[in-house]
């Protein structure tokens, strides 16, 4: 099966699962989102391995195989790759020896989803940050990198004309972690004390960006899948407007409006970058948008956290689309009605806990609720999502908010 470049003759054909001609994927990073994937997967007959970093991860429990291995380690995560020879690899978190995953696409071994590059070049904020607006010209905030508070303060004064306000966030990290806002060289040394404890790595490099005062944010999710001549199609799903509360997600919606200038410029935007970052699969292109004007601000080559609502407002999902898209299949975006989603959070640190109050939230009209089953509990951990339909966004969101506050995660 050839799941790169931008033509592809051959049929596809989907084996049966757990014999010599099965069609098998596996996912690197087993959370929530690979839950999704794992199970849209095992609707079409594929076999699925899921690799985490820790026992009993979501997406372990509906795969047919698991492994527990640490993914920046190099040689553990070939020894995986070679031992359960999978024709997808498909990574589901950025924290990955990507460097191996370049080995691998590189002898053959597999393919990655949607390409080794992209992985690479997704894992760290430079990477995307100077490929979108250095190589293909893309609008985004104005930012520099540095290595050193000396550095931070050199760039937020510098050329690039990044001044106050500013972001600091490691090129490391995800989900918010190490991120702060500047208003003043005051800030600084207590952004950049955050931005070294929240890196992915001990001593990290840092992005400082512009602070953009958007009237609204959007996820789009943008799928490059294989037409039925062979060639690559780009599609896109109606935009998901989402809140954002200390850098994670809580809340989001589909569709957010926009008017046809805004729509039409973030479509351009995310068709030139998953255009250039190539392969078939879901990408979350993150966009800030102030009237007409978008800019770019980072992609996931890969279903997003964001795209949770789409379990509630499309005739197929983010996950089912990344599974028909990655394995050569068609695809369709259609919206089935407006729709939200909430997050549930840990509220308690403790391992194996419990969930009170959940026929109360499926009581409300129109939610579902998808519990993750991760085996340990944070305060501030997503342990699950309620989405919702409504007749408008608003009404949406008053359930999904609704359901999701009416769930009580408590330590047994
Ligand atoms: P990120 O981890 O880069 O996706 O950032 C998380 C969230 O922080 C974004 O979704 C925004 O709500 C906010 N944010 C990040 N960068 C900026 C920026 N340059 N200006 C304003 N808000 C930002």
């Amino acid at each position: 099966m050839t799941a790169t470049g931008d033509r592809c003759d051959d049929p596809i054909r989907l084996g049966t699962p757990l014999t010599p001609g099965a069609t098998r994927v596996m996912l690197l990073g087993a959370g929530e989102l690979g839950k999704e994937v794992v199970i849209a997967l095992q609707r079409l007959g594929v076999e699925v391995v899921a690799v985490d970093r820790y026992p009993d991860a979501p997406a372990h429990q509906v795969a047919h195989r698991a492994h527990t291995v640490d993914m920046t380690d190099p040689a553990a995560l070939t020894a995986v790759i070679e031992a359960e020879r999978p024709h997808l690899v498909v990574p589901e978190i950025e924290a990955i020896a990507t460097d191996a995953l370049l080995a691998v696409e590189a002898a053959g071994t597999t393919t990655v989803v949607p390409t080794a590059r992209a992985t690479r070049l997704t894992m760290d904020r430079e990477g995307i940050r100077r490929l979108a607006a250095e190589e293909l010209g893309l609008p985004t905030s104005p930012y520099a990198f540095a290595d050193s508070r000396e550095e931070v303060r050199a760039a937020i004064e510098g050329p690039a004309g990044v001044g106050y306000p500013c972001v600091l966030k490691p090129v490391m990290s995800s989900s918010g972690k190490g991120q702060s806002v500047l208003r003043s060289d005051a800030d600084l040394d207590r952004a950049w004390e955050y931005a070294m404890a929240g890196g992915r790595v001990a001593r990290t490099r840092v992005i400082v960006e512009g602070f953009v005062a958007f009237d609204y944010e959007i996820t789009l999710l943008t799928v490059r899948a294989r037409e039925a001549d062979g060639t690559t199609g780009t599609h896109f799903c109606a935009p998901i407007g989402h809140l954002q509360r200390d850098g994670d997600y809580v809340e989001s919606w589909q569709p957010q409006p926009m008017s046809d200038a805004a729509l039409a410029e973030a479509r351009r935007i995310a068709g030139a970058v998953t255009a250039d970052l190539g392969g078939w699969g879901v990408f979350g292109v993150e966009l800030f948008v102030a009237g007409d004007r978008v800019l770019f601000s980072e992609v996931s080559p890969r279903p997003h956290d964001t795209g949770l609502v789409t379990l509630a407002t499309q005739r197929l999902s983010e996950f089912e689309l990344h599974a028909r898209a990655i394995l050569g299949l068609p695809v369709d975006v259609t919206l089935t009605g407006p729709g939200a989603s909430a997050v549930v959070y840990g509220g308690v640190e403790a391992a194996g806990i419990a969930f009170d109050g959940v026929a109360d939230a499926l009581a409300v009209p129109g939610t579902d609720l998808r519990l993750f089953g991760k085996p340990e509990s944070f305060t501030r951990r997503r342990m699950g999502v309620a989405v919702a339909s409504g007749a408008d966004v608003a009404q949406a969101r008053e359930r999904a908010t609704e359901a999701a506050a009416r769930v009580r995660p408590v330590a047994l």
